[in-house]
């Protein structure tokens, strides 16, 4: 069957639903924000205060729905960082020897205090970075909480993690994070060191610094002594300035792997610990016995989620050929139902896009795809008229050594192409640098296994995709980046392990 007639069956047996025509109308949901208060200004959080940054320089972030400044944040120059790594020393002398239990409680009380401010936490990160709100509301927030239970959890229990081993904190550390999953990242990062009897400087990314300042406040109620956590907000530079104190033990990043590369080079020979979290180009691998609806709501969340703004996103889709016209045709009617919008709205499943810089980015790559020759499709929905917003896209025709099937375009763009044999999707989706995750959609259990086993990825799902859980260590192969986060692998990061 060609792909034309393939798409003229699934058109007449699902028909489109025609928002906003009078057929199927979804009426606003926006979610409120009245009772959401936000400073005009914000200074940095160091030994247990906010305080004006000695740089005197600040920052706005505004909501990239709408344009709109929400808020100035500090931006901390290297005194900064310097007032910030003295104070998480200073506090690493007690927090270091308090028994397990006790830093344990702590973790938890500040689990329980994200959970008590969900709401306001959830519509917060989606002003300030663009996600949907039923995103933020359904697995930020969750798990951002979820991360500090777990850890809690090992705070007294870490000499039984490490049998023999005599595990002992490491000190301050530097810890970096980008603008993908703000408040879920900084969890990532602080739930193990806290737990494991570290201190810390946190730097969020510049255009989504809000929920992070915000859990600086959760750390105060919590009563966490001052400077066992300190928050400095700021561009590329005040991160520079983190990775390149002396007083600094380790450096914890998750980014860029152009800015990973950077970083790794400013420690080389410090004797500093390293572990980065980097990009990823996943392969989302599609064979011919797999349930083909189930598969493709597994690609659309692979790609779509969160705008495609995901370090693991299933940004490749890699098809059988056998069944490739069929499964596109059901997958373009499915993009073609996404809604596309205010990120406030509760229906909305494709938000904004985080920054203008972003969005250049996305349309300089998606140019590059059309001019390489592979074919552009795009969702042909209504995009707001201010605010960055993108629609979802997908190419077909595809090529391996096309830009958008070897480049991190980190947004709702994905590259698909065919494989008629285990082998060569294997190879397909091994031939790149990355290797941060992958998926497998297939009926048969042995398969999985076999092509698992083969896949040079760090996170492998099977008949799902994106699926998140803090027991589980996440991290990447080849320049993915190196070491682990989340479970007990995550803690050794953390850790001098004797
Ligand atoms: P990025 O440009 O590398 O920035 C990440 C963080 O590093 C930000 O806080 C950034 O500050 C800071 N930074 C920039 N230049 C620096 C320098 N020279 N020294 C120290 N810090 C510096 O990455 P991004 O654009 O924010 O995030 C997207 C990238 O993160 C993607 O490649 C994605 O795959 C990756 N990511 C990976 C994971 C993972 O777990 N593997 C998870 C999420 C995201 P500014 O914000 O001020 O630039
Ligand atoms: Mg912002």
């Amino acid at each position: 069957m060609k792909f034309a007639e393939s798409v003229e069956r699934v058109r007449a047996e699902r028909p489109a639903l025609e928002f906003g025509t009078g057929v199927f109308d979804y009426a606003p949901a926006p979610e409120a924000t009245d009772h959401v208060r936000l400073a005009s200004r914000y200074g940095l959080f160091i030994g247990g205060e906010f305080v004006e940054p000695k740089s005197g320089r600040f920052l706005d972030t505004v909501n990239p729905a709408t344009e709109e400044k929400l808020a100035e944040v500090a931006e901390g120059g290297e005194a900064d960082v310097a007032a910030a790594v003295a104070a998480a020393r200073a506090a690493f002398r007690s927090w270091s020897r308090l028994p397990g239990a006790e830093r344990g409680k702590y973790v938890y009380r500040i689990a329980r205090l994200i959970q008590e401010k969900a709401r306001e936490l959830a519509i917060v990160e989606t002003m300030d970075g663009g996600k949907p709100i039923k995103e933020a509301r359904d697995v930020d927030i969750p798990l951002a909480a979820a991360h500090f239970f777990h850890h809690a959890g090992w705070a007294d229990k870490l000499a039984y993690a490490f049998p023999g081993r005599a595990p002992r904190p490491l000190g301050v550390c530097g810890q970096i994070i980008p603008w993908n999953f703000p408040l879920l990242m900084a969890a990532w990062k602080l739930a193990p060191a806290l737990a494991c009897g570290n201190t810390v400087v946190l730097k969020p990314a510049e255009t989504t610094p809000l929920t992070a300042l915000q859990l600086a406040g959760i750390l105060r109620e919590a009563e966490l002594p001052p400077g066992v956590v300190n928050v400095v907000t700021g561009a590329g530079e005040t991160g520079a300035h983190l990775v390149n104190h002396p007083d600094v033990a380790k450096i914890a990043f998750t980014g860029s792997t152009e800015v990973g590369k950077l970083i790794q080079r400013a420690l080389a020979g410090t004797g500093k610990r390293l572990t980065l979290e980097l990009g990823g180009k996943a392969a989302n691998i599609v064979f011919a016995d797999a349930a083909l609806d189930q598969a493709v709501e597994g690609i659309v969340n692979g790609i779509y989620f969160n705008q495609g703004h995901v370090c693991c996103a299933g940004s490749r889709l890699l098809v059988e050929e056998s069944i490739a016209e069929d499964l596109l045709a059901r997958l373009e009617w499915r993009i073609r139902q996404l809604r596309v919008g205010d990120p406030l709205d509760k229906n909305t499943d494709v938000g904004a896009i985080n920054s203008r810089a972003q969005l250049d980015k996305i349309r300089e790559l998606t140019r590059c795809g059309v001019e390489e020759g592979a074919e552009l499709h795009q969702s042909d929905c209504t995009l707001p008229a201010r605010g960055y917003f993108f629609p979802p896209t997908w190419f077909t025709n595809v090529a391996q050594s096309h830009r958008i099937a070897r480049e991190e375009i980190f947004g709702p763009v994905l590259a698909v192409m065919t494989f008629r044999t285990p082998d060569e999707a294997v190879e397909k989706a091994n031939n790149l640098a990355y290797g941060l995750s992958a998926g497998v959609w297939t009926d048969k259990g042995a398969k999985i296994f076999a092509m698992t086993r083969r896949l040079r990825a760090g996170v492998v799902w099977a008949n799902t995709f994106n699926k998140f859980d803090p027991t589980s260590p996440f991290g990447g192969y080849k320049e993915s980046g190196f070491g682990r986060e989340g479970g007990r692998h995550g803690l050794e990061a953390y850790l001098e392990l004797a």
